[in-house]
């Protein structure tokens, strides 16, 4: 069915009154960057008194569950560690619960800080935050394979070097048993003035060198899914996932059975939503800020 335009006072409180819990992207619904959205905040705390659910999935894996506190609480949104849920977390507790990585073991990492704090709370050994330096091709044979990594995993990372995608590779390709993970695969991210690379721009570096299939968590896959399924323990009917990225966001929701909600200030607009070649919403609106005209 096509989806459903939202735009009057009725339609949002009957909206509203239909679900117990909202699954929000983050940026591009909540957030663009620094920038909250307008009203979202009041939306936000309307939802709370009504007594909603609410719990932020991003597949942004840049950033920790705390410093993601942080950030909301700086753009004026009262949010608990327990209600964030970002691809940097999903991976961490994907590789812990449900692949029972052996805790003798270390992980690669191509990524950043948020990645790490998430893989060492819950007790995982990181390898990789240094691998800086130039290489050339006389040097390269100092990169060798390491018996103590057990998985490689890979998301977005400003200081990606040959070093790190060479000993990330050589991991993958000389121990077949090393998991290769990616946080997510977003082609692209967007960075205020222009898209850049994301992700999934950097994974397929590896994709293509190692000719290995990784296992990605983030939206739109089911591992992310999972982990949100089992933590929350959601009833897939009075649930709502609100995106703005058709083939992550909205796809994610369908494929867990929710109810799906894409505004339009981020990546999908209007054509694109009421397309019927893109994954289908049940509704869209303008902006999520757009639900402050109910109390
Ligand atoms: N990955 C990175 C590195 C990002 O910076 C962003 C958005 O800022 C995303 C992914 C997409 O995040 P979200 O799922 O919240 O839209
Ligand atoms: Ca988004």
């Amino acid at each position: 069915m096509a989806p459903t335009r939202l735009s009057t006072r009725s339609e949002y409180e009957s909206f509203v009154d239909r679900y117990d819990t909202f699954l929000f992207d983050c940026d591009g619904v909540i957030w663009h960057g620094s920038t909250v959205v307008n009203n979202v905040p009041e939306v936000l705390d309307m939802l709370r008194s009504r007594g909603k659910r609410l719990v932020f999935v991003t597949n942004n894996s840049a950033t920790s569950r705390k410093d993601y506190v942080k950030k909301f609480t700086s753009l004026g949104i009262q949010a608990s560690v327990e209600e964030i849920f970002s691809s940097a977390y999903a991976t961490a507790v994907y590789l812990h619960d449900v692949l029972k990585f052996d805790p003798s073991k270390k992980v690669y990492v191509i990524g950043g800080s948020g990645i790490r704090h998430e893989l060492e709370e819950v007790g995982i050994t990181t390898l990789g935050h240094d691998d800086l330096g130039q290489v050339s091709l006389a040097t390269l044979k100092e990169i060798e394979p390491n018996a103590e990594v057990g998985a490689v995993i890979c998301g977005i990372d400003y200081d990606i070097s040959y070093r790190k995608l060479a000993n990330a590779h050589v991991n993958l390709v000389e121990n077949p048993d090393c998991l290769f993970i990616a946080t997510n695969d977003d082609r692209t991210l967007p960075g205020g003035k222009h898209m850049y690379p994301g992700t999934g721009s950097l994974l397929n570096t590896l994709v293509y060198s190692t000719q290995r299939t990784p296992l990605v968590m983030g939206k739109p896959n089911t591992p992310m899914l999972e982990c949100v399924l089992k933590k929350f323990s959601l009833e897939p009917a009075r649930t709502c996932m609100v995106g703005d990225r058709l083939d992550t966001d909205i796809l994610f929701g369908i494929k867990g059975g929710l109810s799906t909600l894409c505004v339009l200030t981020g990546v999908a607009d209007e054509a694109a939503v009421c397309s019927p070649e893109s994954p289908q919403a049940n509704y869209y609106m303008a902006s999520l800020g757009d639900l402050s005209v109910i109390q």
